[in-house]
């Protein structure tokens, strides 16, 4: 009766959001990450399958003219999208998707999918502790975090498209609320066929 679902989270990049969702799918059963696909540069510990499906530039606008993306949108100059094909298969199993995307993707994503989705947008406490978590993780260039921090603000006046807004201020807690976000996120009355529901329940012998 019940369908699989999407929450969506978004963010400045180095709120935490990924270690976050990575802590929470574990607290979380049948639920699965969209791995998205980019052309970003591959980091220091990532692996490609695992953390994006890492591209050319050349491949990722064959597939964005081939009709492969359910959203895809250029973030600090770099392409990122999420493939149709895959999420469609999870969401028919019955599964919680859950998705990594920037501002952008959210708002197509929100147009096709509507309450199907359950949107959380994660920040920090202030710009400056945002500041000292990207310089901390040292995986990127003075240059490129000036980028994400100027990004970052934009972000920032669309997070009311979200339906909760969670400050990374203590990691533990946050999870926390994530957790319950996401459980609730399952039970939302929009994704219940009331109709079968009603006439099972009234049949029942
Ligand atoms: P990062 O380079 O730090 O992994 O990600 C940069 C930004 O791209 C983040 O805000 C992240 O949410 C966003 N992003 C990652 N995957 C996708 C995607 O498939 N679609 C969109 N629209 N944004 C994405």
């Amino acid at each position: 009766m019940m369908k699989g679902n999407f929450l969506v989270i978004s963010g400045p990049s180095g709120s935490g959001k990924s270690s976050l969702m990575k802590e929470m799918l574990k607290e979380i059963s049948n639920a699965c990450f969209s791995i998205s696909t980019t052309t970003r540069h591959i980091r220091e510990g990532e692996v490609n399958g695992v953390n994006y499906h890492f591209v050319s530039k050349e491949e990722f606008e064959s597939d964005i003219d081939a009709g492969y993306f359910l959203e895809w949108a250029k973030v600090h100059d770099n392409y990122y999208g999420t493939s149709l094909k895959h999420v469609l298969k999870e969401l028919h199993e019955g599964k919680m998707v859950v998705f990594d995307i920037d501002v952008q993707g959210h708002k197509i994503a929100k147009e096709k999918f509507g309450d199907m989705i359950t949107s959380v947008f994660i920040t920090t406490p202030d710009q400056l502790r945002l500041q000292e978590r990207l310089i901390h993780r040292g995986t990127d260039s003075m240059e490129t975090i000036n980028k994400r921090l100027a990004n970052a603000v934009s972000e920032m006046t669309r997070m009311r498209e979200y339906d909760y807004l969670l400050i990374n201020d203590d990691f533990m807690e946050t999870l926390k609320d994530l957790t319950a976000i996401a459980h609730a996120s399952r039970k939302k009355m929009s994704l219940v066929d009331s109709g079968e529901f009603i006439s099972e329940w009234a049949n029942a012998e």
